[in-house]
């Protein structure tokens, strides 16, 4: 007859052992994420993010990737039950064609008021199949739904729109003799298309047969909607038998482009993409959104290089700030930041808190001369405003780190490291800074 004891220590064997062979990561803490087990598969889809082999407490191994599940297991208030399940963790942007981005799955569990159990899984290659159905699903539309809510038009060389159906009128308004002869950008909000674009669209729908492109459109009267695009090249029949190369030569070469109105939709969607793609705490883009968004920005780099750069900021002596005035201060000031930030760029800029309290900018078609001035821009209009909390005012500046596209950067995990190495730089020569990548630095 076993004691209780025998007991517990047979069940804790048989959980080792399960823990042990299970199929996904498992790792259990305490209340503040101590590891108290862990299986070997957790440790290798952790590794990307474990620094120094450091795996004592699963929320230091996270601060820097989702800083939000410390306090979500903080603030949790049952006794048991689910904190958060199937949260998408972005650890590594990836490289570039050879390499795919790393994206943990992640739930957990309060298993007993006093422990905690983790779930996690390689979610990389489900996102890449979602994606690829997400394209699909949207081009099956497209070509399935009646005649009643989609615009057709043809589109010249340049994007310059030629001819059209007259769904066109049901769908934004416009009149033919409006838009015939306008670039397609005419459809889509100021700031939120440039020239470079519209001809990138244009190149990468060569290059692929087809690009999607969902986001908001205008109305003849300003009203917006939420618009999804697809351009495919057209092929007739004449060109067809000739020479692919010869295509874009002639003048010969055109595109469809067709328009839909899916905004309620996209409202159901909405709810649901907010969650995955923005930060919690500041309502900008997360890790995420800013890996997704840049990668694409990347592989148009690719295809038709043009300035690039990424800025990477991080708040000074922020320790001081929670330490100082408390946490939730520190949450204040982090928003502050993001709105400033957000304040400061192009719409086309995607502007993303990448960390705790690190944020980071792509800016497409900026020359490095005019990423530093808008770098400064921003810093200088932190430094001059300050944060008032409950009646108190704070002040804060922040460091930025520059580093501009090239050939010899083989993705975008370099791209981001020559920024922090020289928003490293910028910290070093007393911060409230900013500093470009130099090759010796
Ligand atoms: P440095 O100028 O060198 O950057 O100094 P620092 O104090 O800012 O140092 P570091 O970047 O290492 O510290 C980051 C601090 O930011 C530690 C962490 O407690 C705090 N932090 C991270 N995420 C959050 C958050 O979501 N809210 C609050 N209030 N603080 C956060
Ligand atoms: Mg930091
Ligand atoms: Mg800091």
């Amino acid at each position: 007859m076993g004691t209780a004891i025998d007991e517990l220590q047979e069940e804790h064997e048989a959980l080792l052992q399960f823990l042990y062979a299970a199929p996904v990561g498992l790792v259990q803490t305490n209340l503040i994420g101590d590891v108290q087990l862990i299986n070997p598969l957790s440790a290798q889809l952790l590794m990307p993010i474990v620094t120094a082999g450091d795996l004592t407490n699963l929320f230091d191994v996270f601060n820097s990737v989702a800083p939000e599940l410390r306090s979500m297991a903080a603030t949790f208030p049952h006794t048991k039950g689910s904190i958060c399940e199937g949260l998408r963790i972005q650890l590594t942007a990836g490289i570039l064609g050879r390499q795919d981005p790393k994206i943990l799955g992640f739930s957990l569990m309060k298993i007993a008021p006093d422990r905690l159990m983790a779930v996690i899984t390689d979610m990389t290659k489900v996102i890449a199949q979602e994606r690829q159905l997400k394209h699909s699903v949207a081009m099956f539309e497209a070509i399935v739904t009646g005649v009643t809510d989609y615009a057709l038009m043809t589109l010249d060389r340049e994007g310059l729109i030629e001819s059209w159906n007259t769904s066109i009128e049901r769908v934004t308004g416009f009149l033919a003799e409006e838009v015939i002869g306008k670039s397609f950008s005419i459809f889509y909000p100021a700031g939120t298309i440039s020239a470079d674009r519209v001809s990138d669209y244009l190149k990468e729908a060569d290059a692929d047969g087809w690009i999607l492109d969902d986001g908001w459109r205008l109305k003849s009267g300003g009203e917006k909607f939420w618009g999804s695009s697809i351009i495919t090249p057209l092929q007739d029949e004449i060109d067809e038998v000739a020479n692919k190369n010869f295509r874009n030569e002639n003048g010969n070469h055109h595109y469809a482009l067709i328009l839909r109105d899916i905004t309620d939709k996209h409202m159901e969607a909405d709810e649901y993409l907010r969650t995955i793609f923005s930060d919690h705490l500041t309502g900008i883009s997360n890790r995420r959104a800013f890996f997704e968004a840049a990668a694409l920005e990347l592989k148009r780099w690719r295809r038709h290089p043009r300035p690039l750069c990424v800025m990477t900021i991080d708040a000074d002596h922020f320790k001081r700030v929670n330490d100082t005035y408390g946490h939730t201060a520190g949450d204040e000031v982090l928003r502050n930041l993001a709105s400033v930030l957000k304040n400061t760029t192009r719409d086309i800029d995607v502007v993303a808190r990448i960390g705790g309290e690190e944020f980071a900018v792509l800016l497409p078609s900026t020359e490095i001369q005019n990423a530093y001035l808008i770098a400064e821009r921003f810093r200088k209009t932190v430094e001059a405003q300050s944060v008032w909390v409950s009646g108190i005012e704070i002040t804060y500046s922040v460091s930025i780190g520059l580093s501009t596209m090239e050939h010899s950067i083989t993705g975008l995990d370099e791209l981001l490291q020559r920024a922090d190495k020289a928003l490293y730089h910028a910290k070093n020569v007393g911060r409230n800074c900013t500093k470009v990548y130099e090759e010796t630095s």
